[in-house]
């Protein structure tokens, strides 16, 4: 392919986009550039919610492998692609199903609450769904005489006990882009701007959590930001949150982590978008039986 200006690959990416029918979804974590030429931003599971109710016949989905087959999973009728190969996240891939069966042999009685970050197959031996903005009303909604193992994320998992005062049985997972995040990198950024909020998300340490502002989603960040009469913000989590929380608030200003990259989120470009739409790959499929299986979960939560 011979190489082509910012300019005219954003206008061949919008060129194939309609003549294929096709919706482009991109998470907040994802390059700037990315974000400007999607259809619709939010985050993984907002993301495929919008997308089912498009009337659209391709899906591309500018996230990581667990959000494109979650849109295959509630889009079977549509065809789901992503721009690049392995677009792995080190969260979902710290738990196997063969890891999860040995959990919950152990815990026979348990329900097993799977954050959505997790792969289908992972999702099919769940009860439940959850996302980092409703593991509260999800682990409520379950019998307090119930066991609850909840997976992957043990930050998640230990902010969502302490809030609903449940003891869960947490898996060990962890995000390093959100574990790496120091107290000492916040205080730093303190020390400059002392009237600034700190904002987290609940995949950070509980250190972090603690000093937090406020703790919630990138959906929540972004409603807090918009709603609140402060003018400056730290911000702890990924950096790609920074251009929507900029478009978002012009007069306010923002302060990321500098460290706080997921390097597979950064993988696609918007020459690997156009290709995706070009070529049309890489088709994402979910195994039906896997599918159904895992569907049952996300429209539990989705019920709740
Ligand atoms: S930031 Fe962490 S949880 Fe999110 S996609 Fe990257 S590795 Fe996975």
């Amino acid at each position: 392919m011979t190489k082509m200006d910012k300019e005219t690959l954003v206008a061949e990416i919008v060129k194939l986009k309609t003549e294929l029918n096709a919706v482009i979804l991109a998470h907040y974590y994802q390059l700037p550039e990315i974000q400007d030429v999607a259809d619709i931003l939010g985050d993984s599971l907002a993301l495929s919610r919008r997308a089912a109710k498009t009337e659209a016949d391709i899906i591309v989905f500018c996230g990581v492998n667990f959000m494109a087959e979650t849109a295959a999973i509630v889009s079977p009728d549509k065809k789901v692609l992503i721009p690049q190969k392995n677009v792995g996240c080190y969260l979902a891939d710290t738990i196997t199903v063969d890891k999860l069966l040995e959990f919950k042999k152990k815990h026979p009685r348990a329900e097993v609450i799977c954050y959505v970050n997790t792969t289908a197959a992972i999702k099919a031996e769940s009860d439940i769904c959850c996302t980092s903005s409703n593991s509260i009303k999800v682990v409520n909604s379950i019998s307090p005489e119930k066991e609850i193992i909840f997976i992957p994320d043990k930050n998640l998992c230990d902010y969502t006990s302490k809030e609903t005062n449940r003891d869960l049985i947490c898996f060990q997972g962890a995000c390093d882009t959100h574990t790496d995040i120091k107290i000492y990198d916040i205080e730093k950024i303190l020390k400059n701007h002392p009237k600034a909020k700190i904002m987290a998300h609940p995949e950070c340490n509980s250190d972090v959590l603690e000093i937090a502002d406020y703790v919630g989603s990138t959906t929540g960040m972004l409603k807090y930001a918009k709603s609140s009469l402060e003018k400056e913000f730290i911000v702890a989590t990924e950096i790609g949150i920074i251009h929507q929380l900029k478009q978002d608030n012009p007069d306010k200003e923002f302060y990321p982590l500098e460290e706080a990259i997921c390097p597979t989120m950064k993988l696609i470009t918007l020459e690997s978008l156009y290709r995706c739409l070009k070529e049309q790959k890489y088709e994402v499929k979910v195994d039906e039986a896997i599918a159904q299986k895992a569907r049952g979960a996300i429209e539990r939560m989705l019920e709740i």
